[in-house]
């Protein structure tokens, strides 16, 4: 049972109050909070999010606060649900609060790049936070993506040591113990400033939970209004855009800057990262308002329909969509294989499928890209094989706990159905050292 829970600070990530309820209530492990807090140790809790708790510590917590709110106020959700279509919004919400789910089939999760790997904190908030609260802790706007200030001291942000994104053995690490002292460095350029309130003040903004107007009209009645769209309204000029936008941000130092890829989905197909929009709005000069508050009438929203259908469209660039899609279908297939894209860490088959959906590319468009394909056959493997795969991680997982367990514990995490695990034996010995090879045919023939 849950003795005690402190009080949640202004803007404080869940996962943060999680680790400073971890120091207070005298759990004496991780393994111990975490079973107050969570259905079972496979759950991966997130660190974005609030993970999937046990139905005591639901019923706890949403007494002291209501789920919705811990959500919307306290978790990544105004970011990665701030532009998907109103209903996904409202289901994600729903389940972020009330089931167990993989956040990747919430939304769309960008993969991190550089500086946004680790949790971030301000000098000045930190030292501000302990003067009021004896403690300091993780805040959420500091952990938006792409943002390199605290808008409020207007100084760097700092990267702490503790990873953002989930891992496999959870930890909990409160702010107080892993932020290093460090000199507050001001940001001077007034243009960065900028950026950061913008990003600060749509990720702040009320979600907008009656409107359904698509990130591509909003998008499209921006651009209305600059040079990137004909005055017909007829054709678009993307690869403009994307080179301009790229020359934009990389002179004010912007690590993560959207690719001509990312911003043709977000223009044509409703690309809706967080980081692609805000970065294409605020180089259009859009008010933070008309995204997060669009008052388009139905008249301008058919005019973005219509121009999807027009004949004069910009021809695709093969080479430059291959060249550009390349690294992120690597890192991707990558992932995907290793396990590390998934919130539980199990390897998966890099599907043909799997890369059409994640890339957003339709019909046999892989066919004129030859960097990637050659990517993607790189990873391709029979179902068989992936079992083999799956059955191994499994394995060591399970090795690794310590505890007993049997062949059906390893058919339960890998998935890997009954009738299949023949399949897999030809495949063991090649992913595993003789030894666990035999150790796992043991326990399938025990079975
Ligand atoms: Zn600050």
């Amino acid at each position: 049972m849950i003795v005690y829970f402190p009080v949640i600070y202004p803007d404080e990530l869940v996962y943060s109050w999680f680790c400073r309820y971890y120091v207070h209530s005298g759990c004496f492990s991780h393994k111990m909070a975490l079973q107050y807090l969570y259905c079972k140790r496979s759950d991966n809790p997130n660190k974005e999010f609030i993970g999937n708790l046990n139905h005591e510590a639901r019923e706890q917590i949403d007494k002291i606060y209501s789920l919705d709110k811990l959500i919307l106020n306290h978790s990544m959700y105004p970011q990665y649900a701030r532009f998907v279509p109103l209903e996904q919004k409202k289901k994600a919400l729903y389940r972020l609060g009330h089931d167990s789910c993989d956040i990747h089939q919430l939304f769309p999760v960008l993969s991190r790049g550089e500086g946004e790997r680790y949790l971030r904190f301000c000098p000045l908030c930190v030292r501000e936070d302990r003067e009021i609260y004896g403690e300091t802790y993780w805040h959420r706007s500091h952990q938006i993506r792409n943002m390199r200030i605290c808008t409020k001291h207007k100084c760097m942000l700092m990267e702490s040591s503790v990873p953002a994104k989930s891992e496999q053995s959870f930890t909990f690490c409160p702010a107080e113990n892993y932020v290093c002292y460090s000199e507050a460095v001001f940001e001077n350029d007034s243009l960065m400033i900028r950026f950061a309130e913008y990003l600060d003040s749509i990720f702040s903004a009320p979600m907008d939970f009656d409107n359904d107007i698509s990130i591509s009209s909003i998008l499209y009645d921006g651009m209305s209004r600059t040079k990137y769209l004909k005055p017909s309204g007829r054709s678009r000029y993307t690869k403009m855009l994307a080179d301009d936008m790229n020359e934009f941000y990389r002179g004010m130092g912007i690590c993560n800057i959207a690719s001509m890829y990312q911003i043709q989905r977000a223009l044509l197909e409703g690309g809706v990262d967080f980081s692609v929009v805000c970065q294409i709005a605020f180089f259009l000069g859009m008010k933070p308002e008309e995204l997060t508050a669009p008052s388009l009438t139905i008249e301008q929203i058919k005019q973005e329909r219509n121009s999807h259908y027009m004949k004069d469209a910009v021809p695709v660039d093969w080479e430059l969509l291959d060249a550009e899609t390349a690294p992120v279908l690597e890192k991707l297939a990558e992932d995907v294989y290793a396990g590390t894209a998934n919130e539980n860490g199990r390897p998966e088959r890099v599907s043909e499928r799997l890369v059409y959906r994640e890339l957003g590319l339709s019909g046999h468009q892989l066919d004129n890209m030859p960097r990637c394909r050659a990517i993607f056959e790189r990873y391709t493997e029979s179902y068989s094989e992936s079992w083999a795969r799956k059955i191994i991680w499994a394995y060591k997982k399970l090795k690794k706990n310590g505890e007993a367990f049997c062949w059906t514990d390893i058919r339960k995490i890998s998935g890997v159905k009954k009738k299949n695990i023949q399949l897999t034996i030809p495949y063991l010995m090649k992913h595993t050292d003789a030894e666990m090879a035999d150790q796992i045919m043991k326990l399938i023939n025990d079975y």
